[in-house]
């Protein structure tokens, strides 16, 4: 097994539920890079011996792929921002840019073109298999589509779009009948160009894992809600990556399960990430993947902590907010369609508004940090909006910094650090103005 985040070992904590006294023995990062390992090389293994490769957008519902005997998937985003975490994103953009690739494409796209152009040489999991089929989607960003399309034309592998409507309200029942259609379209298209049967039992257990997953998922979020916060948000992002790569499978509802278990322990042992916590901050916007550990140690030294982030809130939601939708053990076509928008890219600025509202309340929050991103203009476009709102409503302090979330080239820790400082001193001073 490869380390995937520099860690290969793994404790007694994964044979099953953890006790208070075995707690301190397991640790979630470490069991976090194992799976990942284990699933980038399984997914190598596995092409290898004849699988059936598909690439897919993050949001295209990867439990149909596990209703089929040997198709097997990778995540190109996912991979692209573990490339960024092991701090070699600008070693991959450079490669695209060099092909000619602008610098203002998002850099998940140069990541990944980058990789794809020496066969994953500099990649921690040596790239993703070649595919035979690419699934992208539209709702999260028209980017995408346009960077699969690039792997289309290079490698002569299939495109299909899934073409996912962008939510200014409520999902629509037309839209759903929409989606549902292109999903069953998906399926055919699998089945006669791999001529496997699609067995929609496998596919409803696999949904079924998916949901059970994510409500030990939000319990793990859940303890944002604990004064100090049993969580970081740094710590939910890189526990995203189950959520990406092991969708619909026993590992998946293993790990937060265990990740859920291992926090309740913490919170009730009275082991919290920031003890001395004075500043409750919320995180809008994809994670700084390279600047995860630098961030996170450098405002626990000023008792502040990210409790909480959109980025990560949003999965198993719905637009408008960040509660789960449960999957009500019908038909899995139906539900994956609503689902199709969990991410907060697709929606219209007043869900946004609402789903972030109630958070940022619920984790009593003092300060929200609106990350505008040079690389995902999605995400970023109605931050300056978001940020009025925030203030109108609840009046709580807020910064606007600049990232890119994985090209560390266009980034400065100095003017990064510089605006949180001001954040912080913004609370104090809050703080300070109140009359209790
Ligand atoms: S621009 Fe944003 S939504 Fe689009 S691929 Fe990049 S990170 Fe994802």
């Amino acid at each position: 097994m490869i380390s995937i985040l520099g860690r290969t070992s793994e404790t007694e904590g994964n044979k099953g539920s953890i006790s208070m006294t075995d707690m301190h023995k397991t640790n979630a990062g470490s069991r976090l890079s194992k799976i990942i390992g284990e699933t980038y090389m399984d997914l190598h293994s596995r092409a290898r011996h004849g699988a059936f490769v598909v690439w897919i957008a993050i949001n295209v519902p990867a439990e149909l792929f596990l209703g089929f005997d040997n198709v097997v998937y990778g995540v190109p985003e996912s991979h692209a921002a573990l490339n960024a975490a092991k701090r070699v994103g600008p070693v991959q953009c450079e490669k695209a840019e060099n092909l000619g690739y602008s610098t203002d494409l998002c850099a998940y796209a140069r990541i990944d073109i980058g990789s794809v152009s020496d066969g994953g040489k500099d990649s921690p999991t040596f790239g993703l298999p070649k595919p035979h089929l690419l699934v992208s989607n539209t709702n999260n960003c028209g980017l995408l589509v346009k960077w699969f399309d690039v792997h289309h034309r290079e490698m002569g592998v299939p495109h299909f779009i899934l073409d996912v409507p962008f939510c200014y309200e409520p999902q629509k029942e037309k839209d759903r009948r929409y989606i549902i259609a292109q999903l069953k379209d998906l399926i055919r298209t699998i089945e006669n160009m791999t001529g496997q049967k699609f067995d929609p039992e496998k596919a409803k257990d696999a949904v079924s894992k998916t949901d059970l997953a994510i409500m030990y998922w939000k319990k793990f979020l859940g303890f944002a809600e604990h004064r100090p916060s049993g969580i970081t948000a740094f710590d939910s992002f890189v526990h995203m990556a189950p959520f990406l790569i092991l969708r619909g499978t026993d590992k998946f509802v293993k790990h937060y399960r265990l990740l859920a278990e291992e926090t309740a322990c913490r919170v009730k042992e009275g082991v919290f990430p920031v003890p001395n916590e004075k500043f409750r901050l919320f995180w809008d916007n994809i994670a700084p993947w390279h600047q995860l550990r630098d961030m996170s140690a450098a405002l626990a030294a000023r008792q502040a902590n990210i409790v909480g982030a959109t980025y990560t809130s949003c999965i198993g939601a719905i637009e408008g907010s960040f509660d789960r939708y449960a999957y009500d053990g019908g038909d899995i076509l139906t539900y994956l369609a609503r689902t199709q928008n969990c991410y907060v890219c697709p929606h219209g600025m007043m869900l946004r508004h609402r789903a972030m509202m109630e958070a940022v309340q619920s984790l009593r929050i003092d300060g929200v940090i609106f990350a505008s991103n040079r690389s995902c203009k999605p995400y970023s476009v109605t931050q300056m909006d978001q940020q009025r709102l925030l203030s109108e409503k609840l009046g709580i302090p807020s910064i606007m910094i600049d990232v890119d979330h994985a090209d560390s080239r266009k980034y400065s820790k100095d003017a990064v650090f510089t605006r949180l400082e001001a954040l912080l001193e913004a609370i104090d001073t809050r703080r300070a103005a109140l009359p209790f």
